[in-house]
Formats: C-alpha cells, sequence, structure tokens
C-alpha cells in the first residue's frame, strides 16, 4: 500500500495501470454467453479510493499552483468527496475545511469523525443555504466568519466541474490497452454529478460504448442532466456512443431498499468484492437486471468501473464493515 502522499505524487494514468480489469465469473452471467470484467479503483487507497481521487487531481494541481493555504468544499454527513479531501490535504499538508449539509448532530457521523480527525475544519448550514453554494460572495461570507486562510481553493461539491473532468481523461485510454480495445465493450460507470462519466466520454472513441447509471432520481430533470455530461464531454461525443439508465436509483440518491442490500450482500458472499449502497451498489445490481433482461447480446464484455466509497457503508449497519483490506488498508 502506498502512502497517500506519494499516490499523489503520481499521475493519473499510473492510477489506472494498478488495478487492471479482472474477471467475476457468475454462472448466470457466463449462461448467457457474457464476461463480466471489473476495474477495482476502490483498491487504489482505503480513504483515497476511487474516483474522487481522479476527480480530486485537477483541482490540487490548481491550487496548489496558486498557492491555496486552504482547500474548501461541499458534503453531507456520508460525503466520500470530503472523506477523499480530508486525506488528501493532510498528506499535501494543507488545511482543509468542509462545509456540511444541515445542522451539526450531537454525534458526528463516522465520516465526519475521520474528516475532524484529519484535520479538516468542519462548518455546518442549512440546507437552504448549502444550496448557495456557487454563490461565490456567499461561500466568501462564510468562510470570512471561521477561517483567516488569505488564498482559499474552492472546489464543487462532488469534486466536480472542469478541473474534476481532467484526472477522469486517463481512464478509457487505460481501458482500451488493458483489454486489448474495447470493441466489444460496454463500459459502465455510476453517476452522480455525472463528471465522472463525462471525462471519460471526452477521451473515448467513436466506436466506443458507455452507460452511466444513476445514482439519483432523475425524473424531469433527466434531460438537463444528460445535456450537462454531454456539454462536459464536448461536443464531438454523439448520442450513440452513450446511454444514461435512471431505473436503478432504488428511490432516490443515498437511498436503499431492502433488496438492494441483500442483493449486494450477496454479491459480496460471491465475488469477494464489496459495493458501496450509494453508488457501486446499485450499478451493479443495475447491470446484472440488464443483462437478465437481454440487454447485451452473448459474446459481449461487460466491464464496471468500482469507483470506490466503501467508507460510506458504515452508515448502513445492515452492511457492517466489508474486507478489512479494502477500508482499513492493508491490501495490495
Ligand atoms: C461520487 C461517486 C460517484 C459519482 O461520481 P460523479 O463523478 O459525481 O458522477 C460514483 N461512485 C462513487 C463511489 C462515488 O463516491
Amino acid at each position: 500500500m502506498n502512502s497517500a502522499r506519494s499516490l499523489l505524487n503520481q499521475t493519473p494514468a499510473e492510477w489506472c495501470r494498478r488495478n487492471p480489469p479482472v474477471e467475476l465469473r457468475l454462472p448466470e452471467i457466463q449462461a448467457l454467453g457474457l464476461q463480466l470484467l471489473i476495474k477495482r479503483e476502490d483498491r487504489l487507497h482505503p480513504s483515497l479510493s476511487g474516483n474522487k481521487l481522479y476527480k480530486l487531481h485537477g483541482h490540487l494541481q490548481r491550487a496548489r499552483k496558486r498557492q491555496a493555504d486552504l482547500l474548501v468544499s461541499f458534503g453531507g454527513a456520508w460525503s466520500n468527496h470530503l472523506y477523499a479531501l480530508a486525506c488528501a490535504g493532510q498528506a499535501l499538508g494543507i488545511a482543509t475545511l468542509g462545509i456540511v449539509r444541515g445542522q451539526r448532530p450531537a454525534r458526528l457521523s463516522a465520516t465526519l469523525s475521520d474528516c475532524a480527525r484529519r484535520g479538516m475544519q468542519l462548518v455546518f448550514v442549512s440546507r437552504s443555504d448549502y444550496r448557495r453554494q456557487s454563490d461565490a460572495a456567499w461561500v466568501a461570507q462564510c468562510l470570512a466568519g471561521v477561517t483567516r486562510a488569505r488564498s482559499p481553493y474552492v472546489i464543487p461539491e462532488g469534486g466536480g466541474g472542469a478541473a474534476g473532468l481532467q484526472g477522469c481523461a486517463a481512464l478509457m485510454p487505460a481501458l482500451r490497452q488493458q483489454l486489448g480495445g474495447l470493441n466489444d465493450v460496454t463500459v459502465c460507470v455510476a453517476c452522480g454529478t455525472g463528471t465522472t462519466l463525462a471525462g471519460m466520454l471526452r477521451h473515448s472513441l467513436p466506436h466506443e460504448r458507455l452507460l452511466g447509471f444513476a445514482a439519483l432520481k432523475l425524473g424531469a430533470g433527466r434531460e438537463a442532466y444528460r445535456e450537462q455530461i454531454e456539454r462536459w464531454a464536448g461536443t464531438a461525443v454523439e448520442k450513440t456512443r452513450w446511454q444514461l439508465v435512471d431505473d436503478f436509483h432504488c428511490g432516490g440518491f443515498a437511498k436503499t431498499t431492502p433488496g438492494l442490500i441483500d442483493f449486494m450482500l450477496d454479491f459480496e458472499r460471491r465475488t469477494g468484492v464489496p459495493l458501496d449502497p450509494v453508488y457501486t451498489g446499485k450499478l451493479v445490481f443495475g447491470v446484472l437486471q440488464l443483462a437478465r433482461q437481454g440487454h447485451w447480446r452473448a459474446d459481449e464484455r461487460i466491464l464496471v468501473v468500482h469507483s470506490g466509497g466503501l467508507q460510506g457503508r458504515r452508515g448502513h449497519p445492515a452492511l457492517l464493515a466489508p474486507a478489512e483490506e479494502t477500508v482499513t488498508g492493508g491490501g495490495a
């Protein structure tokens, strides 16, 4: 296991090389003539795992160039993004501040406790104020009262935005190389803000196929969400190259159903791969459902990107702790 600091000094292309896709042999998938592969970005590092590290890359580069003395971002009580940011800030020796949605609870969530332990200053704001996060004047005012930092660098919620896309650029070229081309492959990824998918799409080729599984209920906002991803990805991406799947949100963002939790426990028992309840659980649940519904033809390969987020399992008692290696460290 590399230290967080040495990982942060490497490039996203180097991160991509560490965990090439592995096959998951599930009899029901094999019976359909399909091959299921998974790229385990959850294994990069126990606290900087998954796409949050990729998304922080561009932001951290900008912040260092500007000699920022404070990294500021936003999130909820179980935010994978704040968790990764606190770890990165500690490793780089840059102070961090998290603006957290909702009142300060009597007892901090395990995620926020870890953030605080890593030195992140936590500022709680009401849910209505939290929605003002893209209002720079409001953020400045919010910071003025709680920090004396001279040069704060503000990262959008979830590490999104143009700088967030940057680090995700390495993923498609790496997959292409690791799988010997992506001709018969559908690349499946979980979507929150859609930044990761957009970054991957941006670096995809016309014949390649991507499927984004929304972790939130899009409803009437579906078209606007699609368009945002398209804008981030760049104009050259035609509609046939990717699809958005929004049938597997299980009631909405961070909502779960007993069926989803049962599925995750069963999948973990059969494959040894732990999933998170907000993103990757719904992604894999959706992928296997689509396979059963005949979405893919025999001989196709399905590649699932495991984007991490395992620390968030702690918010769900039914999931208990996953395999030690992935959350507390010690694995390869
Ligand atoms: C944040 C997150 C996502 C969603 O990434 P976006 O770039 O916001 O779409 C997916 N999986 C995990 C584990 C995450 O933490």
